[in-house]
């Protein structure tokens, strides 16, 4: 217990602490209202009160020293209030309905994503899982705010980590490494990063740790000599060009060496970053002529001269990097940069994070002057692959991240359903699905799960999968594990199916089937050269035999009688129908509204190509193209071949929306390479799908799955690709 002397200091030391607050937010937003900041800290004191933190201290410290972060990387008066408030839901009776009536929209949607976040258990113990968990916490999230609060929460934490017990303390210090120290990296917060890994770091492995801080400790004293002897050089050399600029030096971070020695094996001696000077400029141009200037005193070590301005980092990082070799033969680093740079480097983008003063306009403005934001950074980074993994990320979120009610990740495709998620969790769970509860309410198997969703499976044993489910799943798992199924019973649908053509072809001719014996079943069975009468039902329902040509055999009178017309439908293969092309690859077959047809997955014929049909195992009608190597082999039984052809297009302007094609490019890793690509194909009135780019060896492999019309088509862009320079090869991937 703290003694009531102990309480009124710390009171004293808040008070001061939020005029300053106050003061320092007037200062660099002296627009703003802050007496929202005000009333947020009065209501938070008023809700926390009574409750302390476990270092005894009143609980109000904490959203104090958040919202001191957040005035630190100067966030506006919205996030502010937003930061004093975030526990105040998760943690007291105050609803998110109050905090939206007295602070209006904005900070109620902040503090709700907070809050949400909040809820997620991020601990675990599979590595695998945190780059998961931490794409989960960007999808989840429309307002970067609410990620900036969770960083400075985390920051604030880990600064208190100490006050918690000890298991405790290594579950939320792997946790800061493995998931808010990599975002505050993507997002180009470098001083919080940094901060939060040295945090860590001890906790985590406290033997490495050991060592690198008695490694570095050895060398302190003579490197920071070294380095205030470096500095005085350069500011005099500085001052004689004329340049105006400032000079600082550090010795590389604790956990910055650990990982060094840990990716390259080398010792601490072994770098050439361990002391860096730094130089920050007035201008780009200043920045350029210091590096020159800086070679000119001291030799350059080859191969070490980085431009990251010309060249951003992906998460916009601009500097020269060099590093040289001191009179006495000690290496060390030079970063040279400008006073924005620098500025972007330590508070990344929270350094762009600034809002129009006055009223702020609508949420999803924001999120698209953010998302415009990114593209626009992204623009220059050098890495296709990169680029489109962070744009993928940050874009086109592509994957929801729910959870197990036990908290494991699943991570699946978007517009992923329930049936997805059973079938991730167990085939038999899939199987045996037949709802789910999201977040605790029910849901239609239809439903389409968010990120952050917790999803648990409601099963009935004896229940089975539909084949109306693969129109529901999205997850090439969940698709695979129902066909599957789908093929083991389909023998028994195909004895339904055979048993109802039969009788349906009995009562036209008029014969009794209660007047066929056993007998008779089991002997036309073996005529046929089939096993069990079973076995004859089931080669009519796969189409084998025709319902006529076996009951002919099996009431012989009846073949004597005049058959009655036989619609050409009727008869199985061997004549035309025709394939209707369309969206989403839809296809039906004229006159057979009952016979699926679809393009077969092995060589996904496009309209203009030959195809040839297949009557499959009671899946509908498959069209291969003609030289389809599944056609060739002669795979499939020449009995089940079925003429088809291509349907006029529906619509007047003989477009049909394509058909998706995967063409794979081999060529030159250059930048503008892709660019280059992509304008061609939008000069084709082309639209691209999916692109996905793998580099090695200043080579790049580039898969591109397009809408294409016809075969005319194709082939119109396909010799375009190739005469780019630098592509040396365009392949029709068949398979998608
Ligand atoms: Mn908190």
């Amino acid at each position: 217990m703290a003694t009531f002397r102990q309480q009124i200091a710390t009171n004293v030391l808040r008070v001061t602490r939020f005029r300053d607050l106050m003061k320092q937010v007037g200062a660099y937003r002296p627009n703003d209202d802050l007496d929202l900041i005000k009333k947020a800290y009065e209501f938070s004191l008023r809700y926390h009160t009574g409750q302390t933190r476990a270092s005894g201290e009143p609980y109000l410290v904490h959203p104090l020293e958040v919202a001191c972060v957040l005035a630190e990387i100067k966030l506006d008066t919205i996030a502010i209030a937003a930061g004093l408030l975030h526990d105040l839901v998760e943690d007291t009776s105050v609803t998110i309905e109050v905090i939206q009536k007295e602070f209006g929209e904005q900070v109620a949607h902040i503090v709700e994503g907070v809050t949400k976040i909040g809820k997620i258990d991020f601990h675990t113990r599979e590595e695998r899982q945190a780059e998961n968990l931490r794409k989960m916490m960007l999808a989840m999230v429309d307002d970067i705010r609410v990620i900036l609060i969770k960083l400075a929460d985390r920051l604030h934490n880990m600064r208190t980590l100490q006050h918690l017990p000890e298991e405790r303390r290594l579950a939320i210090a792997r946790e800061t490494l493995e998931i808010y120290a990599p975002i505050a990296h993507r997002l180009g917060m470098g001083k919080i990063r940094g901060e939060l890994e040295d945090l860590a770091f001890p906790y985590v492995d406290p033997i490495a740790y050991q060592q690198v801080h008695e490694a570095v400790e050895a060398r302190r004293k003579s490197g920071e000599q070294f380095l205030a002897h470096i500095e005085g050089i350069l500011r005099e050399k500085l001052k004689e060009a004329g340049i105006q600029a400032r000079v600082e030096s550090r010795i590389k971070r604790l956990y910055s060496i650990h990982l060094k020695i840990q990716r390259q094996r080398i010792t601490v001696d072994q770098m050439y970053d361990l002391l860096a000077v730094r130089v920050i400029t007035q201008s780009v141009q200043d920045c350029y002529a210091v590096l020159g200037m800086i070679h000119n005193l001291w030799r350059p070590v080859p191969g070490r001269i980085k431009d990251h301005i010309a060249m951003p980092r992906p998460n916009l990082y601009q500097s020269l990097h060099t590093s040289v070799i001191a009179e006495n033969g000690s290496p060390f680093e030079m970063q040279i940069r400008t006073e924005d740079m620098h500025h972007m480097a330590e508070e990344g983008i929270a350094a762009h994070w600034k809002y129009k003063d006055g009223p702020v306009s609508a949420r999803d403005e924001q999120r698209l002057a953010w998302l415009r934001q990114v593209v626009e950074w992204q623009r220059d980074v050098s890495d296709p692959n990169e680029f489109l993994s962070t744009l993928k990320i940050d874009l086109y979120p592509e994957e929801v991240y729910t959870f197990t009610p036990k908290g494991k990740v699943v991570v699946l495709p978007r517009d992923a359903t329930p049936v997805d998620f059973a079938y991730t969790v167990h085939t038999e769970v899939g199987h045996a699905c037949v709802g789910a509860k999201v977040n605790g309410r029910m849901v239609p198997l239809r439903y389409k799960l968010k990120s952050g969703d917790i999803v648990e499976i409601v099963t009935q044993t004896g229940h089975n999968p539909s084949r109306d489910w693969l129109a529901l799943v999205r997850s090439s798992r969940a698709r695979q594990k129902i066909k599957h199924w789908l093929n083991v019973h389909q023998r028994e649908r195909a004895i339904e199916i055979g048993r109802k053509l039969i009788e349906k072809e009995a009562r036209k001719y008029r014969v009794p089937m209660k007047g066929i014996s056993d007998q008779q079943y089991q002997k036309v069975a073996g005529d046929l050269g089939l096993g069990r009468p079973d076995d004859l039902m089931a080669a009519i329902g796969y189409g084998k035999f025709s319902a006529r040509q076996v009951l002919a055999r099996l009431a012989p009178a009846t073949a004597a009688e005049p058959t009655p017309e036989v619609t050409p439908e009727e008869k199985p293969g061997g004549l035309l129908r025709r394939v209707f092309g369309g969206e989403s690859g839809a296809i039906t077959v004229k006159g057979h509204d009952d016979l699926l047809v679809y393009r077969a997955r092995c060589c996904n014929p496009i309209r203009g190509e030959d195809i040839v049909g297949y009557v499959t195992r009671g899946k509908g009608v498959a069209v291969h193209a003609r030289g389809c190597p599944n056609v060739v082999n002669l795979m499939y039984e020449s009995d089940r071949r079925i003429d088809v052809e291509w349907a006029r297009p529906r619509k007047e302007d003989g477009q049909d929306g394509g058909f998706p094609v995967k063409l794979t490019v081999f060529c030159d890793d250059r930048s503008g390479m892709l660019k280059q690509m992509t304008a061609l194909i939008s000069d084709e009135d082309i639209n691209i799908r999916n692109i996905e780019a793998r580099t090695a060896n200043s080579q790049a492999t580039i898969d591109i799955v397009l809408d294409i019309e016809n075969l005319k088509h194709l082939e119109r862009l396909v010799g375009g690709l190739r005469k780019i320079p630098g592509v040396h090869d365009v392949q029709r991937v068949q398979k998608i």
